[in-house]
């Protein structure tokens, strides 16, 4: 059984998330194969397995990508008119490369949140 911590800043386990890492130490990896959780950080033997993010990155990831493509395509619609195709060209590889970039950096914060306020398996006392 892990030991808790008599704190753990929510803060700092997001921002270490968002890189990636161990909500806890920071170091070690989160990740092992794109959003695929470890199943303990390989630097501090943290268990992330207790982790439950389910559909939530996806769900932010769509609300933030879908936000600023739909109001840059606007913008251009407005701004341009240019042809349909165009619009595609642009925002359908802008769509796919920054919700490829952003899912696992929000998934990582996720789990920090979890994490810091020992949600689910995260707080110790449960099995
Ligand atoms: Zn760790």
């Amino acid at each position: 059984m892990e030991i808790m911590s008599a704190s753990r800043s929510v803060w700092q386990a997001m921002m270490n998330g968002l890189r990636q890492r161990c909500p806890d130490c920071g170091k070690g990896h989160v990740f092992g194969k794109y959003i695929k959780v470890n199943h303990t950080c390989d630097a501090c033997g943290l268990e992330l397995h207790h982790q439950r993010a389910d559909d939530a990155p996806p769900y932010f990831t769509m609300l933030i990508v879908l936000h600023f493509v739909l109001s840059g395509m606007l913008t251009v619609e407005q701004v341009y008119s240019p042809a349909t195709w165009i619009q595609l060209t642009i925002w359908l590889p802008v769509s796919l490369v920054s919700a490829l970039w952003l899912l696992p950096r929000i998934k990582g914060a996720l789990i920090g949140i979890q994490w810091a306020r020992q949600m689910h398996g995260f707080g110790g006392d449960f099995t």
